[in-house]
């Protein structure tokens, strides 16, 4: 047995690499990561290819190992240079991207010292530094010592977890789904709608609120339609808001929702997972207005704090209403809780087991400090609102809604061919071209290009490169 059990030990062994053989390998990806870094100026934004990285299948695995180099070779031509490129300054397209450097080494931190963050007695220093986290955001979003909060995986789960929470909170049982209410607009993230059915919710009525002329919730009929919801005798609970919607980004009124939520006794929930970081900007707190008053906001760190994904955050006014929706406790989990001065990750969330993830928010937040936050969320809404006005005073082209934030929609109208088709072949011009990302929208039956901006690379450069590049298409695609 003795003898077996040496002879594994010095396979198992292997696991543990040395120094040496540590050092060669930080060599390599330090490496790997200059070049693409480095390289970023003058990579594409999005990459066209047939093979749409077909090769990692060479390199699947293996009872014997492979070469460090021989991986790294395949992530550049299989991985980083096939489609979106969301660490591209030029990736104007979808809303998350941007990659800060810092939260790489944060993450290479938690996963050297791997501390069991999701519990305090386990890990009571990593469970304080998500918790000073969540508590910065609190303060930020003007909420009160009672509230809480977690770091989500993102924006999605941070959703689940509200409508969860409102769920138990209201103490909804199966039976009474059938009479539940759900208020949102039709610009609402489609992860509210996947939360709603994921917390068993389907069968509840979701009432989508039109919008006004600037693409937010119409207060007046949100209203209206819960008004009528009472007097028939079903349960309105649930109002989400978008503090920016991913398409338009457009503000819903937060302050007056969430009087008539307060009025009728409603859950009040924001969804700022876009716009949420925009706070720091002075210039945006008076659309704030009200937001503390919200039961639940979803944040997304990984969008607007520019951190790599895998970063969301729910915040709960009432850290009460978070408990009862998640805390459980296990038997073999028996010696945790005497020791608990904080509020553990575990007892708030669906996770047990998780990622230290503040290690990687907490490192740039305090290696950059917050200045540079601020004037990167400024220069976006300041880059957003130079792009929507040279291309408003653009010949031919037609312009959507002022930019609330840091999306601009805009379409070129031309003078002999259906509007729709031709943004559309537009759109697949530039995306061909790749050297700036853009995606495109439908709304009420009108095609749109839009313009994202929120990669904390994205400059005055990439944006005259785009209006060049735009102005190039539309020639090219007119003659
Ligand atoms: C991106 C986004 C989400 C979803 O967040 P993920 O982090 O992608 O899961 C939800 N709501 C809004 C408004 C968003 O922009």
């Amino acid at each position: 047995m003795i003898n077996k059990i040496k002879e594994l030990e010095k396979i198992s062994r292997l696991l543990d690499s040395g120094q040496s053989q540590r050092d060669k390998w930080n060599a390599e990806v330090l490496d790997y990561s200059n070049t693409f870094i480095n390289k970023l100026d003058s990579s594409k934004a999005y990459f066209t290819s047939e093979e749409n990285g077909k090769d990692i299948y060479d390199l699947d695995i293996t009872e014997q190992p492979t070469e460090l180099s021989t991986l790294l070779e395949s992530t550049s031509k299989n991985i980083d240079e096939v489609g979106i490129n969301p660490a591209s300054g030029g990736h104007m397209g979808y809303i998350p991207g941007g990659g800060l450097y810092p939260s790489a080494l944060g993450d290479y931190i938690a996963a050297v010292n791997n501390r069991y963050a999701g519990v305090f007695f386990a890990a009571p220093g990593a469970v304080r530094l998500e918790n000073m986290l969540i508590r910065w955001m609190c303060k930020l979003m003007g909420y009160p010592e009672t509230s809480t909060g977690n770091l989500t995986s993102g924006g999605s789960i941070a959703n689940l977890v509200a409508i969860v929470s409102a769920r138990e909170s209201f103490n909804l049982k199966a039976r009474d789904f059938e009479k539940a209410v759900i208020y949102l607009s039709e610009q609402a993230h489609h992860s509210i709608q996947k939360a709603i059915r994921i917390a068993g919710l389907s069968e509840a009525h979701i009432r989508y609120i039109p919008l006004d002329e600037g693409l937010r919730l119409s207060v007046n009929l949100l209203e209206k339609a819960i008004i009528e919801d009472k007097e028939n005798g079903l349960i309105p609970f649930f109002i989400n808001a978008s503090f920016g919607t991913t398409n338009t980004g457009a503000i819903d009124p937060i302050n007056p929702i969430a009087e008539i939520a307060s009025k009728h006794k409603l859950w009040f929930h924001v969804d700022a997972a876009y716009g949420g970081f925009f706070k720091l900007v002075a210039e945006m707190s008076s659309k704030f207005k009200g937001i503390e008053k919200a039961d639940s906001i979803t944040l997304d760190p990984h969008k607007t704090l520019f951190l790599p994904f895998g970063t969301g955050t729910i915040l709960m006014k009432d850290k009460e209403k978070l408990l009862k929706a998640y805390h459980f406790l296990a038997d073999y989990m028996q010696d945790t809780i005497e020791a608990d001065e904080e509020i553990s990750p575990a007892d708030i969330s669906p996770e047990l087991t998780k990622h230290f993830r503040g290690m990687r928010m907490w490192l740039p937040l305090k290696l950059y400090g917050v200045k540079p936050f601020r004037a990167s969320l400024e220069e976006k809404l300041y880059l957003t609102r130079h792009f929507y006005n040279e291309i408003k005073q653009t010949k031919g082209f037609e312009v959507g809604p002022e930019p609330e934030l840091s999306v601009a929609m805009f379409r070129y109208i031309p003078s002999n061919q259906d509007a729709n088709s031709f943004n559309k072949k537009l759109i697949q011009a530039i995306q061909k071209d790749g050297r700036i990302f853009l995606s495109s929208t439908t709304v009420n039956g009108v095609f749109w290009i839009r313009v994202a901006v929120v990669i904390f690379r994205t400059h005055l450069e990439q944006m005259d490169l785009l209006l060049k590049i735009i102005n190039e298409k539309v020639e090219e695609l007119s003659n």
